[in-house]
């Protein structure tokens, strides 16, 4: 099996599981209780905690653990305590949905004003249009530092610059970027930045939101008042440990990056010189690991499940309801023709992957794509 979808999600690294393993086992206290096991849980949370925060930067606010990167993001959004003047808030149009479907949610209930800002054909967002929509109504911009399908990375650093001159906070979704590029809070410009475990080699169940000291949030719910009172609830300790080692190893090897950048490199050069009617969607900063090809004319779901055949996993952009072909929205919002958009493949790399394991795949990808399409055969 060769496992190319890492940005779907990403296998539990060794590491991982053996730092969590002693807290289903030994640690189990509740990490408020006062006696011996109790103090041990809440000491692997604090140093979870510290993990994080040096992989991420931010001693200017506080990390609350979450359940995953769309919970982050909806603390963030459905948390923010706005002044009533302040109804608008600006996100860019290739907004995961978590953050999307929110804002459309909050905005058919007329409880804000969204104002989405586009993409051009080669992912870069709109600046200018950036800078005429956010005003001094604005609560908040939502704008993910790098796009989940095309890996496009977002100027943050000038988007904080625009947000904050007109009093608005700034979302960062990083949820694509920690563990695969550098990631700091202050350099950002952040004011609430999502991190979500399962993309960088921890469990499922788990990620974190930072936010910056002094934004008023209110947490989505009540209860015992963990988490400095935004997350009620008794923690996960296991899958806390868990994000925190993930976190450490992700800081240790980030230098890795630059040999997956070689690899996805050359699995676009080849795929672009040996098959007809190829493009790469995104350009400029991208993501080291994440490749998004359209091979135009042919069908994404059917490319993914020939190579699915072979034992390769990699993911569609394109999905089928009831019988009709409907190209992401990401694609859509990058004004992709439709033959281009609904022959989009994403292909995404994790620190392990071996030069072996691309060249299969390359050879896999050139045969399918002649298996279902003759015409497709070499440039
Ligand atoms: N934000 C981005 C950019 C993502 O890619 C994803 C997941 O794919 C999420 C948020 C949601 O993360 P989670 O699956 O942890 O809820």
């Amino acid at each position: 099996m060769i496992y190319l979808d890492n940005n779907a999600t990403t296998r539990v690294a060794d590491e991982v599981l053996a730092t969590m393993t002693p807290y289903y086992r030994e640690h189990y206290g509740n990490p408020h209780s006062l006696h011996a096991l109790g103090r041990r849980a809440h000491e692997g949370i604090e140093h979870a905690r510290d993990e994080l925060s040096s992989l991420i930067g931010g001693a200017g606010g506080d990390i609350v653990f979450t359940s995953c990167g769309t919970e982050g993001n909806a603390i963030a959004i459905r948390g923010l305590q706005r002044d009533t003047a302040r109804r608008r808030i600006v996100a860019s149009s290739v907004e995961h949905p978590s953050i999307l479907r929110l804002l459309e949610w909050l905005a058919g209930r007329e409880e804000i004003e969204l104002v989405l800002v586009g993409v051009d054909s080669s992912g870069q967002l709109d600046l200018d249009a950036m800078e005429r929509a956010v005003d001094h109504n604005t609560a908040m911009v939502a704008v993910m530092l790098t796009q989940n399908e095309t890996g496009v990375i977002h100027p943050i650093s000038e988007i904080a610059r625009i947000a904050h001159s007109h009093g608005a906070l700034l979302l960062v979704d990083a949820v694509q970027a920690v563990g695969k590029i550098a990631v700091n809070v202050d350099d950002l410009g952040a004011d609430f930045l999502t991190v979500s475990g399962h993309k960088y080699h921890a469990p499922k169940g788990i990620g974190a939101l930072w936010i910056r000291t002094g934004v008023r949030v209110d947490p989505l719910w009540l209860g015992g008042g963990q988490e400095h009172g935004m997350r009620s609830g008794t923690e996960s300790v296991p899958l806390i440990a868990g994000l925190g080692a993930a976190s450490r190893i992700a800081k240790e090897r980030l230098g890795m990056q630059s040999g997956v950048a070689v690899r996805r490199n050359r699995l676009e050069r080849e795929i672009l010189g040996r098959i007809a009617g190829t493009t790469v969607n995104g350009e400029g900063d991208r993501l080291p690991n994440t490749s998004n090809i359209s091979f135009r004319g042919l069908l994404s779901s059917l490319l993914v499940g020939a190579l699915d055949e072979r034992g390769i996993c990699v993911s569609a952009g394109a999905a089928c309801h009831s019988g009709l072909v409907e190209p992401s929205g990401v694609m859509k919002a990058m004004g992709k023709a439709f033959e281009d958009a609904v022959g989009a493949v994403r292909y995404s790399l994790s620190r392990d992957t071996t030069d072996d394991e691309i060249s299969e795949t390359i050879g896999a990808t050139v045969d399918a794509a002649f298996a279902l399409s003759p015409t497709s055969a070499s440039v």
